[in-house]
């Protein structure tokens, strides 16, 4: 049974049926049904990609509250690298790590660190013998998700290091523990700041077979005006950063793979440009490279729909920032040469029967050419007014038997002319016929 927990919903009251999420969803995971917007749970990677151009509203995504904190005696803070971006004139991260205990936080763990340890864990691995390339990182959940729905022949090549927020959650409840033997893991409360609703979904889910060591994840936009409230007191802050420019650079679109110090990599961002790079790696369309960075969201995590700054100044903010740092404060000790096993993850999440028309190989070839063929009677205009993204995922929900072939207005159309036509080529005829009768009569009867 399929039990993913989403955190991309919609408010059917705001909902129009205007069917601009319908065209822009890249898993064509949205229909319109009586009139409002409907999200197949199976195919939704929680980009957020609906949320940033639905018109009215509609489409929202749900995050826990700080107020969710109160019941753990400790707190602990994981700010995203991409928070720090949406202040304008900040030289000190610390800035940001202080207000973060000012709002009701005891201790704040930076996700930028765990990022720079990532990437040194990432450096051994690309140079590990046997490793299928690209490496194609996996830190955005987004991209993991669509290479798991619609690119399943390169989950080979997917990096299966937890994300930095991760590896942030385990070694800060880690230390909290190590520095209060008194209490119990459960006394913990670990709080990700999130620009995105993919990262809140993969808390709740876990990735496979690995359950997540957050407990709440709160949105950037949730803590911003709290957070400039403290911050905006100009107190000098207490020193409390541990990474450099490294860490603080994976905010960005490109800043994971300069991390590696090997030129050999792509990186794109945004999801229509990260679906055609997976389509051309799948192709082997690409030249040969070592390793893939992919974003969901313009900009990277910068651009994530749960901040408040639009992404290309937060990124030359970051930049500005990024002046001030060291390269990095989180380099490996030279005597660990391998990668402990809990920095892994086995699984990614399984799609299976919604990729394939069916489990049986006959029927599906079946319905495969009654696509096609229904294909073929369609227009071809992918206008949307049937509700579904373009004629050909009409034709697959036909044929699966979630819509009508009625439901398309232009055969509709079509097949009422030819109905009108054929009714009044049969009433010209009875016309004719009476006519020719009455003549007949007439004449007979003159
Ligand atoms: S974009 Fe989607 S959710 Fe928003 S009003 Fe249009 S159909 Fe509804
Ligand atoms: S969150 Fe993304 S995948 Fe899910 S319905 Fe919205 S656009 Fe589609």
């Amino acid at each position: 049974m399929y039990t993913y927990e989403h955190s991309v919903f919609l408010d059917a009251h705001k909902c129009t049926g205007c069917t601009t999420c319908v065209r822009r969803c890249p898993t064509e995971a949205i229909r319109i049904r009586d009139g409002h917007a409907v999200i197949n749970e199976e195919r939704c990677i929680d980009c957020g990609e609906c949320i940033r151009v639905c018109p009215h509203k509609a489409k929202k995504a749900v995050c826990g509250k700080l107020d969710d904190m109160q019941r753990f005696k400790w707190k602990i803070a994981l700010p995203a690298p991409a928070l720090y971006g949406q202040f304008d004139n900040l030289d000190d991260v610390d800035y940001v790590l202080d207000g973060l205990r000012r709002i009701g936080f005891d201790e704040v763990y930076e996700v930028s660190k765990a990022a720079e340890l990532v990437s040194a864990y990432t450096r051994q691995y690309l140079n590990t013998e046997g490793v299928r390339k690209p490496i194609i990182s996996a830190s955005c959940p987004v991209v993991a998700r669509l290479i798991a729905l619609r690119f399943p022949s390169l989950e080979e090549n997917v990096l299966r290091l937890l994300p930095p927020m991760e590896i942030a959650a385990k070694q800060a409840r880690k230390q909290a523990l190590e520095a209060h033997p008194e209490w119990s893991p459960e006394d913990i409360g670990v709080c990700f700041i999130s620009p995105c609703p993919a990262k809140a979904s993969y808390v709740k889910n876990g990735f496979g077979d690995y359950q997540s060591q957050v407990d709440v994840v709160v949105s950037i936009s949730d803590v911003y005006f709290q957070l400039i409230n403290e911050m905006s007191r100009n107190e000098q802050p207490q020193a409390l950063s541990e990474s450099g420019m490294l860490g603080v650079g994976w905010a960005s679109s490109g800043g994971e793979a300069t991390a590696l110090f090997n030129d050999n990599y792509l990186s794109a961002d945004g999801i229509d440009h990260v679906n055609h790079v997976l389509d051309q790696i799948e192709n082997g369309n690409i030249p040969p490279l070592d390793f893939v960075e992919l974003n969901a969201c313009t900009g990277g995590c910068v651009g994530g729909v749960l901040t408040m700054q639009n992404p290309f100044i937060a990124k030359a903010r970051l930049q500005g920032l990024r002046r001030f740092l060291p390269v990095s404060c989180n380099f490996l000790p030279k005597e660990e040469s391998y990668i402990p096993a809990d920095y892994f993850y086995n699984e990614l999440p399984e799609y299976e029967g919604v990729s394939r028309l069916s489990s049986n190989m006959a029927e599906s070839m079946r319905m495969l050419a009654n696509i096609q063929a229904l294909r073929g009677r369609l227009p071809g205009l992918d206008c949307g007014a049937c509700g579904a993204p373009t004629c050909r995922t009409f034709a697959e929900d036909v044929v699966r038997g979630n819509a009508k072939e009625s439901d398309c207005v232009l055969t509709m159309r079509e097949a009422l002319r030819q109905y009108l036509a054929e009714k009044e080529e049969s009433h010209d005829g009875t016309r004719a016929d009476t006519a020719d009768t009455v003549a007949d009569g007439g004449a007979a009867g003159g």
